[in-house]
């Protein structure tokens, strides 16, 4: 259609563009609870997909917790949390995220992007400075933006020039925020925290962390990167969310009750959309009572990330720099990580393609995270079937 006739004619010509190219997708439909073996479009597959590290999607608990919160206060909070949407349950879950954190307040987001975006933005003005990793998550990336804040990227997990930028800012007005994921969701790599926190103490810099693939999964009972390289107190800004490992939805921010009390007048999402369900609340309650109660999920989770590394490894895939359950599938191009998730799809796993401008061009990839809940059999038979695949591609 001409673009007289249809004014975002120009948006279907793109996507006729991306189906020529194959890195057309279409949306996967999970039609079953999200587990380690859940129905997707018909069929029923092993899921390597997800973020639900420990399993929690489905953890009794959660679920009574949730159900009961339902009964007791119904479906929804009824506004936002500055007006009349602030309930006692999203202030239990803040103490005992601050408790669990070991830091003085926390307050919780809607999402982790919430999260990210509303603290940024909130604590800087255009006259600061942020000097962020060039593989920081998009909710950090839209943060700095909105903020309108001077950005400097450095190099991934170049400690060396995160610290000669802060440097260099030494005599120019502003604040410095020095800013980086925990661990990095494409890469599955560690963030260098005790050199970042380092050089953000010596230039007088704001160090914040987002934590949202370490939480529930690295540090004493899932703390995350921050008790993982025992950097605690010299974080100031801890951003973690609660739709990951913890299984349910939202995003939190650690740190002096100072910070959290000037975020509950400055950050947009949480002045101006409404709060959590109360069974949301509830269910993430009963998730950090999980945390320390079954030590084991934690165990289970990194003993089948090794297992599941090795398997990768030894059938001849690159698997890049990962140091966590997150294992990338690296194959170049974002044509051949589509064809191999669908190859992958049809031996019955769920791995998802990502390419451009999710990760850099030629560094397209299946993305893969194992759970505390796959057993060894379900590993085997993804592992045979990424074999399969990968032979049939051409890729081992
Ligand atoms: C997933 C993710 C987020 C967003 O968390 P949600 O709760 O899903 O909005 C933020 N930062 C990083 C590094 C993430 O991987």
């Amino acid at each position: 259609m001409t673009s007289a006739g249809n004014p975002l004619g120009y948006l279907s010509e793109q996507l006729d563009q991306w189906r020529r190219e194959g890195t057309y997708q279409r949306l996967r439909v999970l039609e079953s609870e999200s587990a380690a073996e859940s129905r997707f479009d018909g069929k029923q597959v092993i899921n390597l997909a997800s973020n639900n590290y420990l399993g929690l999607t489905t953890h009794p608990k959660l679920r009574e917790a949730a159900l009961a919160a339902v009964r007791k206060y119904g479906v929804g909070s009824g506004a936002v949390r500055t007006i009349s949407g602030t309930m006692s349950l999203h202030l239990e879950l803040e103490e005992r995220i601050a408790a669990f954190k070991n830091v003085e307040a926390c307050v919780v987001f809607q999402s982790g992007f919430a999260a990210n975006a509303g603290t940024v933005a909130a604590v800087l003005t255009p006259e600061d400075h942020i000097i962020s990793d060039e593989l920081n998550h998009a909710s950090i990336i839209d943060g700095c933006r909105l903020s309108k804040a001077k950005i400097h990227v450095f190099p991934h997990k170049d400690v060396a020039a995160a610290e000669q930028k802060l440097a260099d800012l030494r005599d120019t007005p502003g604040r410095k925020l020095l800013i980086t994921d925990g661990v990095f969701s494409m890469d599955g790599d560690i963030g260098p925290l005790p050199g970042l926190v380092a050089a953000a103490q010596a230039h007088g810099a704001i160090m914040m962390v987002d934590d949202a693939h370490a939480s529930g999964v690295l540090g004493r009972n899932g703390r995350g990167t921050i008790d993982h390289f025992g950097v605690h107190g010299r974080v100031q800004i801890q951003v973690g969310t609660l739709s990951k490992a913890i299984g349910v939805l939202g995003g939190y921010v650690c740190g002096s009750r100072d910070l959290i009390e000037f975020l509950y007048h400055r950050a947009r999402p949480f002045l101006f959309s409404t709060s959590h369900p109360p069974a949301v609340a509830a269910a993430c309650l009963a998730a950090f009572d999980v945390l320390e109660e079954e030590p084991e999920r934690i165990q289970a989770l990194w003993d089948n990330t090794r297992y599941f590394k090795a398997g990768l490894a030894s059938a001849g895939f690159q698997t890049g720099m990962s140091e966590t359950p997150i294992t990338p599938v690296i194959v170049g191009e974002a044509k051949q990580a589509h064809e191999l998730s669908r190859a992958l799809f049809d031996e019955g796993v769920l791995a998802t393609g990502i390419g451009f401008p999710t990760v850099p061009r030629g560094k397209a990839r299946v993305r893969t995270i194992v759970t505390a809940t796959h057993t060894r059999a379900e590993l085997d038979r993804a592992l045979a079937a990424f074999g399969q695949a990968g032979k049939k591609l051409g890729l081992i």
